[in-house]
């Protein structure tokens, strides 16, 4: 029983419970009844969907005790209880799960309760309520079947709305509702109220494995074991009269954050009406003229419950003849518009301190902040659907092809580029887009991480669009978009939608500068970003970064201009020829980190050489062989058909059956080690150039797929060679550091090795959770993953959210090992899982310095670090 509780938590009363034991101790009127623990829940899905023995004797001692302090009893026909069962999670999870009101009627209670009340309309429309609402959650008959014959009775009646329904008719109508419950189930309509109590209390726990509740669990990573408790408390009625109503309130604006009372009540109606839609709810001010006592006692309650839970509080509330009852309190859900507002305010009313707010703000909901916004008010139908791999939203013509991209953008035209998957060859393409929609491809797909890095809008995976490369559109369902048409997507929904939307501006308030920097004060963590180009290195620091995490010197590598030198450095035949084209490389990179240490102005930089296989950056082999055949016969003698072949002979012979598992990383410095030269001289001279400005440069130089130590002594060696080189040649000293990415399992496990050569371990952890899991991160998501994650396999996507119980001990093994050997090494995390709360809060544990993600990611890591240190 609800006044019978001492100490009992959420975990075992579910939410909703625990709440009602709270406000009936600090004495709200809340109507009587008890609670079916959590427990019970698991117990009865590990017995195969059986209630536990003593269940049954347990509910019928807290019935009884109901009974007395109610006076009534269930199913008495001359003073019947009825009860409401609700469903009630630890977490909060609004309508997903079922519950069912105005349990105990039947044909005889229904007469018992018209004589009472001395309203029959009252009480034959709460039995019809009934039939229709245990039909649907507990024997399964479609709404639509209710529906229809409510429909019916009003056109034949002429009745605008129920309320002009008789107690003659909802007769006549609970007669039919029977026979659509025996004519859809192979059972009468139970009339032993005993029998409803635990046929529904058994469907509610059903409820908790509804398709509904399991997509919000997934959403929402509310682990599956759980269970949910049951609410059975003494009914109160909202549609006795004029005197009686129901409706919900919010204590703050869950949109704006506003500090004013928020929500809409009906005059005698009861819960489902506000939801079903069918009368448009009051907005709560009027409530004040309607019944000005009870709004007063409203009022004094929001007050009370916000303060008493420190936070925004959702009611659901129902008067019956004048008087105010308390169905339900939970912290209301909200915007990061309001939930900033709201943090931010309660500190300045004193209701919390700085650190409460900061946990009152969930880092994932600051991304709606920082982007464009599809306007919500647009109210137009999706047209497909993929994962939500960056947020933001865009508008524009549908390009198929990277080049054309760059072409039409060039031209100020806006447009969104949609491919089966992108490769390091479409970046060009990207940059131009507005955004990326691929049909193959997760969350951590290039696209994806690429989009994520420049704060694009992509959806990736989107493998209902059927796209059509040779005649330039895709189709999705009966819709076909042509190359050239407008789409919109919501890359925080994963929707793609036809036409243009409206959007709305960022909002970065005032507030939400003021909160992160309570956060920076709180964390005990560094945050910086992955940033490899002036423009998103500039952006890191307007966001808050401290340094640069991750430059991928890659992408510089990748620019149109640019790649005709990179491919002829790749196809040298001879180290010479190599380091011809490498000369002409170098002035290039050294003015790409000239710029960005510039805008950094002395904030630490790290820059890791050379990653990808060498073939990325050379054409496409099947393009190749067709181009070397047609020039086979059009034009035999030519030095373009020579210059293919060579490039066709180049490309087959790096083409490798495993390319994130070949040569690349440090391997390619080991093997072509004046290409690592180049790009140290480049970090060096560059250093030089701008130290003579007056600016502090703090490069720290990062080797990447590390797997034995030798491997970080030979590449050390190499960058204190061309460091000193440089120093000599310049005369300067620089202050920088050596340290290697952790991206492999060996290199975790024998930390302490390799820890003797680094200053530094960074943290790679999407190639480390690739090489762990053994899953490629470019193919695992499309093919398996998902399926493994929707059917709890596995509990989260890895790539996304890190693995703490797998990848997650070889990064505390690495951290341990290496402190081991060198108490004073730095260590961090640039993966994507860098800016992921969760993996944020273990990367903290394991006392790291810092963790670095894309720059668009960065405020919401600076408060994710926040509550991990709070
Ligand atoms: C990593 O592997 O975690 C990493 C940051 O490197 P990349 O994604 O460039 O392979
Ligand atoms: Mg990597």
């Amino acid at each position: 029983m609800f006044d019978q509780i001492k100490k009992a938590g959420k975990e075992l009363l579910g939410g909703k419970g625990a709440n009602l034991a709270e406000m009936t101790k600090i004495g709200l009127p809340v109507p009587y009844g008890f609670t079916i623990t959590t427990d019970t829940c698991r117990s009865y899905y590990d017995s195969g969907q059986q209630l536990p023995e003593e269940v049954e004797g347990q509910v019928l001692d807290a019935l009884k005790k109901l009974e007395e302090t109610t006076g009534k009893e269930l199913g008495s026909p001359s003073n019947p209880l009825l009860v409401s069962v609700r469903s009630g999670a630890v977490h909060s999870m609004p309508g997903m799960m079922d519950t069912v009101l105005n349990l105990g009627m039947n044909d005889d209670t229904v007469k018992g309760m018209a004589e009472l009340t001395g309203n029959p309309r009252f009480a034959y429309d709460s039995y019809r309520r009934f039939i229709q609402m245990f039909s649907n959650v507990v024997l399964k008959v479609d709404h639509y079947h209710f529906e229809q014959r409510l429909e019916n009775a009003r056109a034949e009646n002429g009745y605008t709305s129920d309320t002009q329904i008789t107690a003659e008719d909802w007769k006549g109508i609970i007669e039919d509702f029977k026979s659509i419950v025996s004519a859809q189930t192979d059972r009468t309509f139970p009339e032993d109220p005993k029998e409803q109590l635990f046929l529904t209390i058994r469907a509610v726990f059903d409820s908790w494995n509804n398709q509904r509740a399991v997509l919000y669990r997934r959403l929402n990573q509310i682990p599956g074991h759980l269970g949910t408790a049951v609410n059975v408390q003494s009914m109160v009625f909202g549609n006795m009269g004029e005197d009686s109503g129901t409706g919900v309130a919010f204590t703050r604006n869950p949109s704006t954050g506003e500090a004013k009372l928020y929500g809409e009540y009906l005059i005698n109606a009861q819960g489902e009406d506000v939801v079903a839609g069918i009368r448009t709810p009051q907005p709560i001010a009027s409530l004040e003229d309607d019944m000005p006592e009870v709004y007063q006692q409203l009022v004094d309650t929001c007050n009370l419950l916000e303060n008493h839970y420190k936070d925004m509080q959702d009611i659901e509330f129902t008067v019956e003849r004048g008087h105010l009852y308390i169905l339900q309190t939970r912290t209301g859900k909200r915007t990061a518009q309001a939930a900033i507002r709201i943090a931010v305010e309660m500190v300045r009313e004193q209701i919390m301190d700085k650190r409460e707010a900061l946990l009152r703000v969930d880092p994932d909901q600051l991304h709606q902040l920082l982007h464009h916004r599809i306007d919500p008010g647009h109210g137009r139908p999706q047209i497909a659907s993929g994962l939500p791999a960056s947020p933001g939203a865009a508008s524009g013509q549908v390009v198929f092809d990277a080049d054309e991209a760059e072409e039409l953008a060039g031209n100020g035209k806006k447009v969104i580029l949609v491919r089966p998957d992108t490769t390091p060859d479409d970046i060009h393409g990207i940059v131009a887009a507005q955004a990326v929609v691929t049909s193959r491809g997760g969350m951590t797909s290039h696209a994806a991480v690429v989009a994520r890095g420049m704060g694009k809008a992509c959806i990736c995976g989107c493998d209902s669009i059927k796209i059509d490369l040779e005649t330039e559109q895709f189709t999705t369902g009966s819709v076909t978009i042509k190359h050239g048409d407008l789409i919109t997507i919501d890359g925080g929904t994963g929707d793609i939608f036809d036409g243009a939307i409206p959007m709305i501006e960022p909002e970065l308030s005032d507030e939400f500068q003021l909160l992160l920097h309570w956060a920076d004060e709180e964390a005990h963590m560094g945050v910086r970003a992955n940033a490899d180009n002036p423009v998103d290195a500039a952006k890191a620091l307007e966001f808050g970064a401290d340094g640069i995490g991750l430059c991928r010197t890659e992408h510089m590598f990748m620019d149109a201009s640019r790649l005709p030198t990179v491919q002829s450095m790749i196809l040298s035949e001879t180290t010479i020829e190599r380091k011809e084209a490498l000369d002409k490389l170098l002035p290039m990179q050294q003015e790409d980190y000239e710029k960005i240490f510039e805008v950094m102005q002395g904030h630490p930089i790290t820059i890791r050489l050379l990653d990808p296989p060498l073939h990325e950056f050379l054409p496409d082999k099947e393009e190749l062989l067709v181009d070397v055949t047609r020039l086979s016969y059009t034009d035999p003698d030519s030095q373009e058909l020579q210059t293919k072949k060579d490039m066709l002979r180049k490309v087959r012979l790096l083409e490798e059956s495993n390319p994130m598992l070949g040569h690349r990383g440090c391997r390619l410095g080991m093997i072509h080690p004046e290409i690592y030269e180049m790009q140290v001289r480049a970090v060096f001279q560059a250093a030089a150039n701008v130290m003579k400005k007056g600016i502090t440069v703090i490069p720290e130089i990062m080797i990447p797929l590390v797997t034995h130590v030798n491997e970080l002594k030979h590449m050390r060696r190499l960058v204190l060679n061309i460091s000193r080189q440089v120093e000599e040649q310049e005369g300067e000293a620089f202050q920088y550091s050596i340290g290697t990415m952790i991206e492999t399992p060996r290199a975790a496990l024998t930390a302490d090795q390799v820890a003797q050569e680094a200053d530094f371990f960074s943290f790679g952890t999407n190639d480390l959770t690739q090489t762990t899991f053994g899953f490629s991160r470019d193919d695992a998501e499309g093919k398996f993953l998902h399926h493994y994650v929707e059917n709890d396999v596995l509990p989260q996507n890895p790539f996304v959210s890190l693995d703490q119980d797998g990848v997650g001990k070889l990064v505390e093994s690495g951290v341990k090992l290496g402190r081991q050997t060198k108490p004073s090494l730095k260590t961090g995390i640039c993966g994507e899982h860098g800016g992921e709360k969760t993996s944020i809060q273990f990367c903290f544990n394991l006392g790291m310095d810092y963790v670095s993600c894309s720059p668009f990611r960065v405020p919401s890591a600076r408060l994710a670090a926040a509550q991990a240190s709070v």
